[in-house]
């Protein structure tokens, strides 16, 4: 069994083939996926899939590049929707210096309050940071024991993982594990069994073979294939690993 621990099921690109793609998803062994929101109402939506389909579970946060459109409004509205059965985790929050699709305060700000939100309710808190490595790392430094935390998508540097390793948080690996770009192969080595989890990041960051088109959740069986190659582990091992951390870490039963 394995678990998607990021995919992003409400996008326009998945979501008009939702029943299929859950099939393949199944086909491969992908018995959970983690449908994951960037802003309110995309985790309704989200919240909406995973009552229509067991084993599809939601998160509700402000992505870093909508953190313009985090007013108090919006943010009591991820409060609510934290409290709703289908809601794993608060998220995607974090910083994304590359894009800088919002003011980089208005980023600060809805991090700080999503940090705030998972401290109040207990959930865990799924991270995105992007050109932001030493900002995320002094947060993660200040405040990541308050927390439980993932940095998904992650391919270093090491200092940010050291920090989040000594705060206890996971890191979660997509395809980008696959491309021959990828320098990341000694954290993936050195991770700990109990500290990372796999995901797709889907419709993103297809995995080799399918570089470049549209992801979907059925090709994390690709990272856990990838993952084991670098650990010099069978593939049995890491989707044991893996699932098992992401059903603690979301605490899904
Ligand atoms: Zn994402």
């Amino acid at each position: 069994m394995l678990i998607d621990s990021h995919a992003h099921l409400t996008s326009d690109r998945l979501l008009p083939e939702i029943d299929a793609l859950l099939e393949r998803a199944r086909a491969a062994g992908v018995d959970r996926i983690v449908s994951v929101a960037i802003h309110a109402d995309d985790a309704e939506r989200a919240i909406e899939l995973a009552q229509a389909h067991p084993g599809v579970h939601a998160t509700a946060g402000i992505h870093p590049h909508d953190a313009r459109l985090a007013t108090e409004d919006h943010l009591a509205r991820i409060r609510d929707l934290l409290d709703r059965p289908e809601v794993v985790a608060v998220g995607e929050t974090g910083l994304d210096f590359h894009y800088d699709n919002s003011p980089r305060d208005d980023q600060r700000r809805s991090f700080e309050r999503h940090l705030d939100l998972a401290a109040e309710t207990g959930l865990p808190v799924v991270v995105h940071s992007r050109a932001a490595d030493e900002e995320m790392e002094a947060v993660l430094r200040s405040r990541g024991a308050e927390v439980r935390g993932v940095l998904h998508c992650f391919s270093g540097p090491e200092a940010l993982f050291e920090a989040a390793i000594e705060a206890e948080w996971m890191v979660s690996f997509t395809g980008i594990v696959t491309f021959r770009s990828f320098g990341g192969e000694g954290l993936v080595r050195q991770v700990p069994a109990d500290r990372y989890m796999i995901e797709t990041d889907a419709p993103y960051m297809a995995p080799v073979p399918h570089r470049g088109r549209r992801n979907e959740p059925a090709y994390v069986a690709e990272v856990a294939r990838c993952i084991a190659e670098i650990r010099e582990e069978p593939v049995e091992r890491v989707a044991g690993d893996s699932t098992q951390n992401a059903l603690r870490f979301f605490g899904i039963s």
